[in-house]
């Protein structure tokens, strides 16, 4: 083979079938500076004729799924090299990187485990192949990609040489096992969400059918097969334990030793350092990126603090419809900073590694003694707080430690009060020592507030006055995991297990995992309808907003209370007391057990735009924000230009997102702004659910690249047969 230094010298290949592999392909050995590779050049636009060879290899038909990728725009290099890259993608077989059969040395052993995020065809099936490839769209010559095999054999064995999957693996799994018709990541991933979330056999094996003849057409053999795999898979995740071992600790270590890909953080207990486990999917990673990017993080913070061995820390992201999607957990006692830092770091250089530009604009937590500074030094960006666990924490313990509704809704306004005051400067000890003497008569609440507030209410409210407050659509949505995973984890049938934490991380990994899956999948593909309708009215924000101006009456004198009338019984009306106010108190059912509800959300929606009404607790921290701006710099200097130049360019942006979240037709708006928004597209593409085969993203390529592959499967299908 010769070898080669400049990417000049390497001739363009275009092999004339419709589909291509690499042994259809001369290679050249080509050396830069750092390494030497087998290269092929090819025309981009025939990069998956060449990917879907690739997958049809008769001794190892596999799928190649991107492991890493990176993008750059045109014009962004001022100076490069000829095989500087426009967009990078790792190709890597379906059968690895990771080996799921312990020890790597000898052939995988039979035992495996079933894993939410594994994207094979099988879902026992991460062997340890090594079989991966680059392929590098070029900068200088954007209609070239230039494929890279970094080993010079091109065979997919583990790495210890072995062949490790196709009819040459001669540990195959069970018989028949190598002539399933392969199935997509994203069926897979839908199927055993229909698994996991308890829906009948007989319906998942429906959807599993339908997914699949979207790709290799009707025919009972594979009808058949499919239903083999729906069984299995069945009992397999039935089987599916979370105790890999009697002792917590030990069962633990070993999920996180098969578990790589989706721990970003893992540190064992030890002397000089506490447990601390950070699981996020590869699915999850995908969904921080896509959402959080330019936009705000969220934690549900302190999870099952009393319930839990270790509490549960949940990272949140706003999705395309402002409801809480939950991308990273994180399973530790330790909230001190440099433990923090730690897994935070991980965090983030996690999403960086994929999207180099990946940054967030806001960072919400939910506990006044949280440490900011990790926050601040790694996301760098500011840090708000959402009122959402104090107001639910005395919500709850009002309702339930006093009897009286009038006692309750009064105790609750006197409290939104005092957290209101704080820009009043009104003494708060005072006040709190007249509520003390008001409700001299209610002692289990006043011990309670005593025993668990008064101590630390000093540090709550300096933090809700200093860190700019998030809004209450931020704090239903954050509220409505809080209920969901608490639905999830605490129903009754766990209890012996909630001091376990590889129970935790398997139900969070399995369940929870998939049932939003299934919610976004859902609601981006269309199918499933009553799982998007459920989905969509998750939160009191959405629910709130299907109510009309109509059902709402205030009673304008005092401002004590406003009636909402019940769209499903007209003469039961709701009574929301201290209306206009995030401490207002609605008699419903909902609301009683300490949740934000629709009642309250629509009362401070008509509330807000009266004059007579006080603004929320956001609204007024948003316009402090803006007098403070107002006031900077102080003479008619050049920084005051600058000054201007600033705020410009930020009420632009501003002025783009009202458009965005308050225009029916996108479309006119996306139209309307300049070519960056390009870039964001591309970003969507990262995140949407991967499909059957990653193909580069030129529409064109795609749908001939859907032609080819339907043909493709049939003739693999009958070669297999
Ligand atoms: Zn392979
Ligand atoms: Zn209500």
């Amino acid at each position: 083979m010769a070898i080669v230094e400049s990417i000049l010298d390497i001739p363009v290949q275009d092999p004339p079938e419709e589909e291509f592999c690499s042994v259809d392909l001369t290679w050249t050995k080509f050396r830069n500076s750092e390494r030497e590779d087998d290269v092929a050049l090819i025309p981009y636009e025939r990069v998956d004729a060449f990917i879907i060879g690739e997958c049809s290899n008769v001794e190892c038909p596999t799928r190649f799924h991107i492991e890493r990728g990176r993008k750059r725009s045109l014009g962004s290099l001022k100076e490069y090299k000829n095989d500087e890259y426009l967009e990078y993608r790792m190709y890597w077989c379906s059968f690895g990187p990771e080996n799921y059969g312990e020890g790597g040395g000898v052939l995988p052993s039979r035992r495996y485990r079933l894993n939410t995020r594994n994207r094979a065809a099988r879902p026992q099936s991460m062997r340890g192949c090594t079989c991966h490839f680059v392929v590098k769209r070029l900068y200088a010559r954007p209609s070239l990609a230039l494929i890279i095999y970094n080993y010079s054999v091109r065979r997919h064995v583990n790495k210890s040489g072995f062949v490790c999957h196709g009819p040459l693996d001669r540990d195959a799994i069970g018989p028949g096992a190598k002539k399933i018709p392969y199935i997509c990541n994203e069926i897979q991933q839908q199927t055993m969400s229909m698994i996991y979330l308890g829906i009948p056999e007989e319906n998942v094996l429906e959807k599993h059918i339908e997914g699949i003849q979207r790709y290799c057409g009707s025919n009972a053999k594979v009808n058949s097969l499919a239903s083999q795999y729906v069984h299995k898979l069945g009992m397999i995740i039935k089987r599916s334990t979370h105790e890999l071992d009697l002792d917590d600790q030990a069962s633990i270590r070993m999920w996180v030793e098969r578990n790589k890909k989706t721990i970003f953080f893992y540190q064992d207990t030890s002397e000089a350092a506490p447990f601390i486990l950070g699981i996020q999917t590869e699915w999850q990673l995908q969904q921080m990126i896509r959402f959080g990017h330019r936009s705000l993080i969220a934690v549900d913070s302190t999870f099952g603090i009393k319930r839990l061995k270790y509490p549960l820390c949940t990272l949140l992201v706003f999705d395309s419809r402002k409801h809480a999607l939950p991308v990273a957990w994180v399973i530790t006692r330790s909230f001190a900073k440099p433990d923090m830092s730690k897994w935070m770091k991980a965090l983030h250089d996690r999403a960086r590694s994929v999207e180099p530009g990946w940054k967030v604009s806001g960072f919400l937590i939910d506990d006044a003694a949280a440490e900011t500074d990790p926050i601040r030094d790694i996301f760098c960006c500011p840090v708000l707080f959402s009122l959402w666990r104090v107001r639910r924490s005395w919500l709850r313990n009002i309702v339930k430690k006093c009897n009286n509704i009038e006692v309750q809704r009064e105790i609750f306004k006197r409290l939104g009060k005092i957290v209101y005051s704080i820009w009043d400067g009104v003494d708060t000890f005072a006040s709190l020592e007249e509520l003390a003497q008001d409700f001299v008569d209610q002692t289990t609440f006043m011990e309670y507030f005593k025993a668990s507030w008064v101590p630390k209410i000093e540090m709550w409210l300096s933090t809700i006055g200093t860190l700019p407050l998030a809004s209450q659509e931020a704090s239903g949505a954050i509220e409505a995991y809080h209920v969901k995973l608490k639905a999830k984890l605490f129903d009754d049938s766990h209890l012996g297990a909630l001091q376990r934490v590889d129970w935790l991380v398997h139900k969070l990994t399995t369940e929870l995992h998939s049932s939003y899956w299934l919610d976004r999948y859902a609601d981006e593909s269309g199918s499933f309808q009553n799982v998007k309708e459920e989905y969509i009215a998750s939160t009191s924000w959405y629910r709130a907003l299907q109510i009309p101006d109509s059902a709402v009456t205030l009673d304008d004198q005092d401002h004590l209370f406003a009636k909402v009338l019940s769209q499903r019984d007209s003469n039961l009306p709701r009574l929301v007391w201290n209306p206009g106010s995030e401490f207002a108190f609605c008699d419903c059912a909902w609301s009683m057990q300490g949740n934000l509800c629709k009642h309250v959300i629509k009362v401070n929606m008509i509330c807000e735009n009266r004059k007579s009404y006080q603004p929320s607790m956001s609204y007024q921290s948003y316009k402090e924000i803006l007098m403070n701006l107002w006031k900077k710099p102080m003479d008619d200097s050049v920084s005051l230009d600058l000054s201007m130049a600033w705020t410009h360019h930020m009420l632009d942006q501003i002025q783009k997102l009202v458009e965005l979240t308050s225009s029916s037709d996108i479309g006119t708006v996306v139209n309307n702004l300049p070519l960056k928004w390009v870039s964001k597209k591309g970003r969507t593409y990262v995140g949407k659910p991967s499909s059957t085969l990653p193909l580069p993203s030129s529409s064109k390529g795609m749908k001939t690249a859907a032609v080819r592959k339907k043909n493709r499967k049939r003739k693999r299908l009958s070669r297999l047969r």
